[in-house]
């Protein structure tokens, strides 16, 4: 057998092993008592009117695995599948990227993994301020009352309750990730129902299903997809007596994995709306603590050396707002602007070389270098 043909052969087996097309449920859901909150959260969001420019949001890896470390998530196929997901979210002004190193949590009781847990080991782990992306072998769901535990592929929390997502190792797909990171940008299934059924002609499309009129109606299409041309097959009739003519290519859909490939336009501007309104909490700090600095104006830089977007975190209030002159080493200023504590700044209009990064506030002036790579 020629080298050329094992190759195709090799990839089938990777794909398997690591990534396998599981299709198992998504954990994040909408209960009847939070459903108020939600309803208010989003006509906030809808009310808060969009910037323009791009953020980051730093993401943390938290690799659960056995205490032998056995069945650990690939860190490779980790850092591609978020580098997949990237395009999916930069409409909606969203750049993501991984902070620091990954958190590697061997234990056995936690390796197989209970949504059930989540507070209870999460709280303790996750990073301050940093989207929290877990991974684990197994994923499961024990309902408290019957103690029927049921298969997840993930969750995510909504509402800007806690900054964190959960991915079973096998489904680290890209899809299941784009969906997830959806639900924490705020956006709820094409099915939801909670907040009443929607129907196919879009007469209640506002307030009803996903709350979203650029998604049609969707029955929840889960059995009722074509794998093999990703076509919808149901026959399934709304309360008016109207075919459901879903998206079968939403990502929030639960079509399979490999049909999901797109937002619809006013899924992107929620969240968009959505990660304007809650940036103001994430920043990437990664080698030193603010409160390590001294009484005095002080701050850090970071990452350094830097690409494209430095962070910005000082010892004083997280509102306070400071003037930001960048100079190069002829003493040359090359940027000016106010700019808030906790946040990244824009470089990649400098050449590469080294700059210095001066910071005025009440009449104290502070400098450091850094190096754009
Ligand atoms: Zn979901």
């Amino acid at each position: 057998m020629k080298v050329s043909a094992l190759i195709p052969f090799a990839v089938v087996i990777l794909t398997n092993v690591f990534c396998a097309q599981d299709n198992y449920k998504c954990g994040t859901e909408v209960t009847y008592s939070s459903k108020k909150e939600y309803l208010d959260f989003i006509n906030i969001i809808k009310s808060n009117k969009a910037i323009s420019f791009d953020s980051l949001v730093p993401v943390k890896f938290h690799f659960i695995s056995y205490s032998d470390s056995s069945e650990t998530m690939d860190s490779t196929i980790a850092f591609n599948t978020l580098q997949n997901v990237i395009p999916y979210f930069l409409n909606a002004g969203i750049v993501l990227k991984h902070c620091g190193n990954i958190d590697y949590i061997y234990s056995d009781q936690f390796a197989n993994f209970r949504q059930n847990y989540d507070e209870t080991i999460c709280d303790q782990k996750d990073f301050l301020n940093v989207l929290n992306i877990y991974f684990s072998p197994g994923l499961y769901r024990e309902t408290t009352v019957t103690g029927v535990v049921s298969e997840l592929c993930g969750y995510a929390y909504q509402n800007s309750r806690r900054d964190r997502i959960f991915i079973r190792n096998s489904c680290c797909e890209k899809s299941t990730f784009a969906h997830e990171l959806g639900h924490y940008f705020s956006l709820f299934h094409t099915h939801e129902t909670i907040f009443g059924l929607e129907y196919v002609n879009g007469s209640n499309c506002e307030n009803r299903g996903d709350l979203l009129c650029g998604t049609p109606a969707d029955p929840n299409i889960y059995n009722f997809v074509n794998p093999n041309n990703c076509q919808y097959g149901g026959q399934q009739l709304d309360p008016l007596g109207y075919y459901y003519s879903p998206d079968e290519r939403n990502i929030m859909s639960y079509s399979h994995q490999h049909c999901r490939d797109r937002f619809s336009t006013d899924q992107i501007l929620q969240m968009k709306n959505f990660f304007n309104y809650n940036s103001k909490n994430l920043h990437c700090i990664i080698d030193t603590d603010v409160s390590l600095l001294t009484n005095n104006l002080d701050f850090i830089l970071f990452p350094n050396p830097v690409q494209s977007n430095i962070g910005f975190a000082s010892n004083l209030p997280n509102e306070t707002v400071f003037d930001l002159s960048i100079i190069d080493v002829f003493g040359k200023i090359i940027l000016k602007k106010e700019i808030k504590n906790f946040s990244y700044v824009d470089i990649n209009s400098l050449s590469i070389g080294t700059y210095f990064f001066q910071i005025k506030y009440n009449q104290q002036v502070v400098t450091k270098k850094f190096i754009k790579a």
